[in-house]
């Protein structure tokens, strides 16, 4: 167990999270995933908890968060307090990146978005040969060969920066890794489709996928349930658990509620809002039924 990171299990106990991002009002799909997590843990005779995933500070509104406290509260959902906000618990990530730096895992990484794309067209010629992950394009490497004197050159004129994992050095040193998911059985990691990811973004001293897996630890969560457009996520998440020896969750992606187009719902979609909702005179039962729970 890393005692940089260093939570108290209790063994047996199911613990799952719901993790908003405060970016916009919650929508019906939301409520489903809220509700999942909720059943989960209480059928099980476990604890839920709820999570403020607020990293990014240019999107999250205070008036995000409040609305979403009152939605999950009208969907009769209760929650352990204090909740914990990951714009609170940088130093936790921060020690997170500390661990890997010092398995000389991460790298800066200078590039702007548009160096990045000029440099994979250069690379491939035609869009259809980018390769391209859960994340978007893979990063073609630029920055990894630099020496340490230019680095620390760039570093010290005040050039932004991103840090980036080594991945084939992280791949070598955490060997092959699986992780369990109630929904699809014994999955087999591959981080690889992420490429050379940032974990550290230029803007934020952290990135989702290093704060999801430092907090679900933290948090002791031993259920991680989530929608399946989160699923390659696991991947990276599973991968970074192995180098912070952090604690490894079972994992439910599920099935996302679709609008009546067919397409996901996303926070865009005003009409479909809780608060709307709400607004248009459905009751709780109403929501239950509409996400198929009743
Ligand atoms: N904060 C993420 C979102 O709102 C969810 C993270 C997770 O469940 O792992 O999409």
């Amino acid at each position: 167990m890393n005692p940089d990171l260093n939570p108290a299990p209790s063994p047996g106990l199911v613990v799952t999270r719901f993790a908003p991002s405060p970016t916009g009002f919650l929508h019906l799909g939301h409520a489903y995933a809220a509700l999942f997590a909720h059943r989960a843990a209480k059928s099980a005779g476990g604890r839920f908890l709820l999570r403020i995933e607020d990293i990014d500070q240019g999107r999250c509104r205070p008036e995000f968060e409040e609305a979403l406290y009152e939605d999950l509260a009208w969907l009769g959902l209760d929650w352990e307090s204090p909740v914990r906000r990951q714009s609170e618990g940088l130093a936790d990530f921060t020690a997170a990146l500390e661990v890997l730096k010092r398995q000389d895992l991460l790298y800066p990484c200078f590039c702007t978005r548009a160096d990045i794309r000029a440099e994979i067209e250069a690379a491939n010629g035609a869009p259809h040969l980018i390769p391209t992950g859960p994340d978007g394009p893979i990063y073609p490497g630029l920055c990894r060969h630099l020496t340490g004197a230019e680095q620390q050159q760039r570093i010290e004129s005040g050039t932004p920066y991103a840090l980036r994992l080594n991945m084939d050095k992280a791949l070598k040193m955490a060997g092959p890794l699986t992780w369990t998911d109630l929904g699809k059985g014994e999955i087999k990691a591959r981080p690889e489709i992420f490429g050379d990811v940032v974990l550290a973004r230029k803007d934020t001293p952290t990135s989702y996928h290093l704060a999801v897996s430092v907090d679900d630890h933290r948090q002791n969560i031993t259920l991680v349930t989530r929608g399946e457009d989160l699923f390659a996520a696991t991947h990276i998440h599973r991968l970074l658990q192995k180098l912070l020896d952090l604690n490894t969750p079972a994992y439910h992606h599920h099935g996302l509620l679709l609008g009546d187009d067919g397409r996901r719902l996303a926070k865009r979609d005003k009409a479909q809002t809780l608060c709307e909702l709400r607004k248009s005179g459905l009751k709780t039962l109403d929501i239950l039924h509409m996400c198929g729970y009743v």
